[in-house]
């Protein structure tokens, strides 16, 4: 495949947005990522670094029909003395490509993709926010590109890598959310495609979210979709509970998504010798040990909010609270743990974080 990365730099670039109306996902920076494939003409090629844009697509184009597409999400979080780390990232190329597979799509070059989301990053490198629980959020995708309403997987694809800056997460501090347990809609079922990021896992769970805030619940707990007996996400998040002074959470079934916050959680976990286990949770498991006394934290984790607690979890008609509606003693020094480490505040005794603008882009061009 072409290596060779053209950089085609704005004439005008666009102010910065004031740091504390960042909020999430509206404002785009000045360049962005592209490449194309097709297979006559050796499949992913052309990769280029151009102004932000919009882009101009057929109505025909398959991913317009039947959603087959993937994307990442990972954030760049700026140092205080200003430097630029990205946590994992080889992480979400090497997921993207397990999403492609099911999904599909050609496979990407992991260590090339890393390069390129580097070099993107380096050029936007002034966007990246430097406040206090602010970053620069990634966003990788791929979307099917070929002409046809025939379903079969498409000929032809574009992957694109757009970054947007991010508000804090947690603007007035950290706050235990209230939950309702989702019992008619799933997210997934295993043969499915709840282990891959794809759109259609999204769109697919926008009913009970919409249900969900009417009983005034910020997300739901997802079931598994068999037997509605088994915990498996929260929201768009990993799901971990503290039971009798254990932590636990959901094994990977196939339904459910392998974040590498949840990876990365379990890691620290048994980096401080707190027994952690991933196996198969109840709702009637968390109604037991909640009447007993020993539901002791629960908390969702995932790239935007890193750790959530979870202050109450609504089922049926009942309310079961945890924790007294605060945050847990360990969900908080996960918090601040990996925060910390993502923001080079705390040691990084696992070589998580890996900096931009030090590795050579010398392969790529600027015209
Ligand atoms: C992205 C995602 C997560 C979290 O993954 P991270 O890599 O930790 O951000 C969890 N569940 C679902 C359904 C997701 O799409």
């Amino acid at each position: 495949m072409d290596t060779q990365i053209t950089i085609i730099h704005t004439r005008t670039k666009k102010q910065k947005p004031d740091p504390d109306s960042l909020g999430f996902g509206r404002i785009f920076t000045d360049h962005m990522f592209i490449m194309d494939y097709d297979e006559e003409l050796g499949g992913w090629h052309d990769p280029r670094i151009i102004p932000y844009q919009p882009i101009t697509l057929d109505p025909s184009c398959m991913t317009f029909h039947y959603g087959q597409t993937v994307f990442e999400g990972l954030k760049a979080y700026r140092t205080k003395e200003g430097r630029i780390l990205l946590f994992r990232p080889e992480k979400n190329f090497e997921r993207m490509n397990k999403s492609n597979d099911r999904l599909c799509i050609p496979s990407i070059d992991e260590s090339f993709m890393l390069e390129a989301l580097k070099t993107l990053v380096e050029v936007d490198r002034d966007w990246v926010p430097d406040a206090e629980g602010t970053s620069l959020y990634i966003r990788p995708f791929i979307i099917s590109t070929e002409t046809y309403l025939g379903v079969s997987p498409s000929k032809h694809y574009r992957f694109m890598i757009i970054l947007s800056p991010v508000g804090a997460y947690y603007k007035d501090g950290i706050n235990p959310v209230r939950i309702g347990v989702e019992k008619e809609f799933v997210r997934s079922v295993k043969g499915g495609t709840g282990m891959a990021k794809t759109g259609g896992n999204y769109s697919a769970s926008l009913k009970a979210q919409e249900v969900a805030e009417a009983l005034g619940c910020s997300q739901v707990l997802w079931l598994d979709g068999i037997e509605k007996k088994y915990i498996e996400e929260v929201g768009s998040m990993n799901v971990f509970f503290k039971i009798n002074g254990e932590i636990v959470t959901p094994e990977l079934n196939g339904s459910i998504l392998d974040g590498v916050t949840r990876n990365s959680i379990i890691q620290l976990l048994k980096h401080w010798d707190i027994p952690v286990i991933e196996r198969r949770v109840s709702m009637e498991e968390l109604i037991q040990a909640h009447h007993d006394g020993k539901l002791e934290e629960a908390f969702g984790t995932g790239t935007a909010a890193v750790v959530s607690p979870v202050g109450e979890l609504l089922w049926e008609d009942n309310v079961l609270e945890i924790n007294g509606g605060q945050i847990g003693e360990i969900s908080q020094k996960l918090y601040d743990t990996l925060t910390g480490i993502q923001t080079g505040k705390v040691e990084d005794p696992f070589n998580w974080v890996s900096e931009v603008g030090t590795s050579s882009s010398s392969k790529s061009h600027a015209i």
